[in-house]
C-alpha cells in the first residue's frame, strides 16, 4: 500500500518566512513569526512546543485553512492559497457522526469527495484491518473507546490516500497506555503507507518516539527554535525505545531547550 504521491520535485511541504497575526477589535495576536521549514516526502516531522505557541495555527496554514499574514507555504510544489484537498487531517477530537457506524463514518470522506464507491469500500476495509478495527465495522461511536474513535478518525483521514497527513494533538485526550499503543500503531502505519506526516504535540516523549525529526517551537509568537534528527531504529517498540540511551539524551536536550525558551 503506497500513498498517491503527486509527481513533483522538491520538498513535500515548504514554509518560507511565515508570520501569522490575528486581529480583532480588541487586540492583535501574533501567533507565528519567521517560520521556515522544509519537509521531504516520506518524513515524519513532529512539532513540539508549549500550549498556545501556534502549533495548530501552523498546521492550519499548511492545510490552507488560515492565511499567512506574510510569507508563503508550498504543498507538493504548489502555493497554498485555499483549503487543500491533497491532505488528511486528524484533530484531537475524532468528530464522528454519532448515528453512523465505524465503516460509514470512514466512508464519509469518500462521499464528500465523490470517490468511486467500490474503490472507497475496498480501501475502507483495508484500513479497518490495518488499524485493528475489524469486527467493529457497525459499532456506533458511543460504543467505542476514545482510542478506537481516534483509529476511526485516522482511517477516515487516510481513505483518499493523501500524500500528506496533518495531525493536531491526535492522542492528547487519551490515557497514557492507550496513547503508547496508538503511537506504536501510528508509527507502523507510517512505515507501511509511506505517507508524509506532520504531527503537533506538547509531549516530548511522543515527539521523539514518532518523529524522524523533531522541530521545537518557542512560546508565542511561535518560532522554530531548533530541529533534531531522531537517530532511532526505523521499527520502534515502546519498551525498547524508552530504555534506549539516544531517546533519553534527545528528550533531555529538548526539555532543556523548551525550558530555556520559556524563560526568555
Ligand atoms: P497551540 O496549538 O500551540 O496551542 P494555537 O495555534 O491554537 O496554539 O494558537 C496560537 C495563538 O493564536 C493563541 O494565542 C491563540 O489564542 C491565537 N489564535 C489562534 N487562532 C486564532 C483565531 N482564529 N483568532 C484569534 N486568535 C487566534
Amino acid at each position: 500500500m503506497t500513498a498517491a504521491v503527486a509527481p513533483h520535485s522538491g520538498p513535500c511541504v515548504e514554509v518560507r518566512d511565515l508570520t501569522v497575526s490575528f486581529t480583532s477589535k480588541r487586540a492583535k495576536t501574533t501567533a507565528l513569526t519567521e517560520i521556515g521549514m522544509r519537509v521531504e516526502t516520506g518524513e515524519f516531522v513532529t512539532i513540539v512546543g508549549p500550549s498556545g505557541c501556534g502549533k495548530s495555527t501552523l498546521l492550519k496554514v499548511i492545510a490552507g485553512l488560515v492565511r499567512p499574514t506574510s510569507g508563503s507555504v508550498h504543498l507538493l510544489g504548489a502555493a497554498v492559497r485555499k483549503a487543500q484537498r491533497d491532505i488528511g487531517f486528524v484533530f484531537q477530537r475524532a468528530a464522528l457522526l454519532e448515528w453512523r457506524g465505524v465503516r460509514r463514518n470512514i466512508l464519509l470522506q469518500a462521499e464528500m469527495r465523490g470517490m468511486n464507491r467500490a474503490e472507497a469500500a475496498a480501501r475502507a476495509d483495508e484500513l479497518i484491518e490495518l488499524t485493528g478495527l475489524a469486527g467493529f465495522e457497525k459499532a456506533l461511536p458511543h460504543e467505542l473507546s476514545g482510542g478506537m474513535q481516534q483509529r476511526v478518525a485516522l482511517c477516515r483521514a487516510l481513505l483518499h490516500r493523501p500524500p500528506v497527513l496533518l495531525m493536531d494533538e491526535p492522542f492528547g485526550a487519551l490515557d497514557a497506555l492507550t496513547r503508547e499503543q496508538l503511537n506504536t500503531e501510528l508509527h507502523r502505519i507510517w512505515r507501511e503507507t509511506g505517507t508524509t506526516i506532520l504531527l503537533v504535540t506538547h509531549s516530548i516523549a511522543e515527539a521523539v518516539f514518532l518523529g524522524t525529526r523533531v522541530e521545537v517551537m518557542s512560546p508565542r509568537p511561535g518560532r522554530l527554535v531548533r530541529g533534531f534528527d531522531v537517530d532511532l531504529p526505523a521499527e520502534r517498540h515502546y519498551a525498547e525505545v524508552m530504555t534506549d540511551s539516544r531517546f533519553g539524551t534527545l528528550t533531555t536536550q529538548i526539555r532543556e531547550l523548551l525550558g530555556s525558551a520559556a524563560s526568555h
